[in-house]
C-alpha cells in the first residue's frame, strides 16, 4: 500500500468533455472536478462520460475515486480497509492541536480532546471539534494525511 494518489481540480478537468453543459448539475466542468474530489459527485454524474468514446476516460477516474471510504464531518475522507491501526496520524495530530506556531515559535496550548483515535485497528474521528480545521478561523492544517504512509486519509474539504 501506498501514499494516495491525488489529483489536481485542474488535471481532472483536462479529462472532462470541457462542454459546461451542466447535466451532472454543476455549472461548470471544473465545478464537477471539484465535486470529485470532494466527493459530493462521482463520475458517473457526468452522462457524457457514459458515452462509449469516454469509457477510458471513465475508468480512469473511477480508478481514482472509486475506492469508497466516508467522508467526515470534518471532511477528512477514510479508506478503513487501508489504515493499519499505526497511529501515526494520532500522535501527529494531538501536537498539531496542543501546539501553535507564532513568530517563528512553537507555543504550547491548552490539552483538548483528541480528535483521531484507533478503535478496533481502524482510524476514527472522535471528535472532529478539536480539530484546527474547525477552528474560527480555520487553520488548513493537513498533517494527519501527510503523516499516512497507507493512503488510507485524505482531507477532501
Ligand atoms: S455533465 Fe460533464 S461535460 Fe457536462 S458540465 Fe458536467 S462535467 Fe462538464
Ligand atoms: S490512518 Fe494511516 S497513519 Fe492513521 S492509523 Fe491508519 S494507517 Fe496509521
Ligand atoms: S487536519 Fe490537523 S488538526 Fe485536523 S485531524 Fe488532521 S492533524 Fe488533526
Amino acid at each position: 500500500m501506498a501514499k494516495r494518489e491525488r489529483p489536481q481540480p485542474l488535471y481532472l478537468f483536462q479529462m472532462l468533455p470541457r462542454t459546461n453543459c451542466k447535466l451532472c448539475g454543476c455549472s461548470t466542468c471544473m465545478a464537477f472536478a471539484f465535486g470529485l474530489i470532494s466527493r459530493d459527485k462521482r463520475p458517473e454524474d457526468c452522462p457524457p462520460l457514459l458515452e462509449d468514446a469516454y469509457k477510458p476516460t471513465l475508468d480512469q477516474l473511477k480508478e481514482l475515486f472509486g475506492g469508497g471510504g466516508v467522508v467526515s464531518e470534518s471532511g477528512l475522507l477514510i479508506e478503513e480497509d487501508k489504515c493499519v491501526g499505526c497511529g501515526d496520524c494520532v500522535v501527529v495530530c494531538k501536537k498539531a492541536i496542543t501546539t501553535m506556531v507564532y513568530g517563528g515559535m512553537v507555543i504550547q496550548r491548552e490539552d483538548k480532546p483528541l480528535v483521531l483515535q484507533v478503535i478496533d485497528g481502524r482510524i476514527q474521528v472522535v471528535n472532529w471539534k478539536s480539530c484546527k480545521r474547525a477552528e474560527d478561523p480555520p487553520d488548513y492544517c493537513r498533517v494527519c494525511e501527510e503523516k499516512c504512509r497507507f493512503g488510507a486519509l485524505e482531507l477532501v474539504k
